[in-house]
């Protein structure tokens, strides 16, 4: 993959997470400088979280100056400008892009007005496809802004990792053979301090970990860990399960519930315009009685609403078993990945 770098440019900024995206994009940038033997030189920015703020994730500034230390290790070249550390106007309380892109709007300033940068790099993989999540089960919780590719601060930038996504990443640290240098030093895991020995460890249950994992593999040492934490939330399922079981009767009676509900309501309906007719035919020969006949009416409608809520719980008690089962399944699927 070959970098468009203008050679009027004397000096880039490149966003740098400590992430695998960002390091190997830095890498690239560097390789190339050196063997084009170009006058560039790289403004390595590091973007400082403080949320949340009981544990904030502030691994991005040791895992990037790490990331920079070693692609010079490995080039033996050093382009890098000292890392700059921004620190956001916003203190995000989550990850909000409308927050993150009036940031942008702050960092622009500092980068070409302060830094004096001709361009602005970042490094931003682009989501696995929908289809192949769906079916191992984390569709849920990626940013669909990554899908999106689009450059929304309208400032001097570019993203060269737009098209392709981690298995096409990975791709790129095996054909510059950086696989067991650079890419073991970044991390995609975004689990809290305590959750991963501040942040020495993948969280193993968080969607930057399942990504990781889908295109690199499991690595060795969390393999147990996660292993213990699956195995944890199957058993709050079965307990949830078995908590909704013991509250409403067994899965099969609902499913039957359904069935009865949905023909008790049908047969209701029909039985309720039957009278109705009855009735009307009645009413037209005996006025007198049409108190008599509101009272029936009312009285079918109970019955026809009381036939419809029976329907909606049984319905709702069946989607939430669904959701056990599939959440079972995603959990037990992961699990399957660790034993070979
Ligand atoms: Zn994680």
């Amino acid at each position: 993959m070959e970098i468009e770098l203008n050679p009027n440019w004397k000096k880039i900024a490149i966003n740098m997470s400590g992430g695998a995206d960002s390091s190997m994009l830095a890498y690239l940038i560097a390789k190339q400088i050196k063997e084009n033997d170009l006058a560039l030189i790289i403004q390595p920015i590091t973007w400082e979280r403080f949320y949340p703020s009981n544990s904030p994730k502030n691994w991005n500034l040791r895992y990037a100056a790490n990331a920079i230390e070693k692609i010079k290790e490995l080039l033996e070249f050093n382009p890098f400008e000292k890392q700059y550390i921004y620190k956001p106007v916003k203190k995000h309380k989550l990850e909000d892009w409308d927050e993150i892109i009036e940031d942008m709007k702050d960092i622009e300033s500092i980068i070409f007005n302060h830094l004096n940068c001709d361009w602005f790099f970042y490094g931003t993989t682009c989501n696995p496809p929908l289809e192949e999540m769906k079916k191992i089960g984390f569709d849920i919780g990626r940013q669909e802004e990554r899908d999106q590719n689009a450059d929304k601060s309208g400032f001097k930038q570019t993203n060269p990792f737009c098209d392709i996504n981690k298995k096409d990443l990975r791709d790129l640290y095996i054909k510059h053979d950086v696989l067991k240098s650079l890419f073991p030093i970044t991390r995609s895991c975004e689990g809290s301090a305590e959750w991963t020995d501040d942040f020495t460890k993948d969280c193993g249950g968080c969607w930057w970990c399942y990504e990781r994992w889908w295109a690199f593999g499991v690595p060795d040492e969390i393999k147990s860990v996660a292993k213990s934490k699956l195995q944890r939330s199957i058993e709050e399922v079965n307990r949830a399960k078995a908590a909704l079981e013991k509250s409403i009767g067994s899965e099969e009676e609902a499913i039957n519930n359904v069935k009865k509900s949905k023909k008790l309501l049908d047969s209701t309906i029909a039985k309720i315009a039957t009278l109705k007719k009855k009735y009307e035919e009645y009413m037209e020969k005996h006025e007198e009685n049409k108190i008599e006949y509101s009272k029936n009416v009312e009285k079918g409608l109970d019955y026809y609403n009381n036939a419809k809520k029976n329907k909606e719980i049984s319905l709702k008690y069946v989607e939430k078993m669904n959701d056990y089962h599939n959440k079972k399944k995603h959990y037990l699927d992961w699990l399957g990945k660790f034993d070979d």
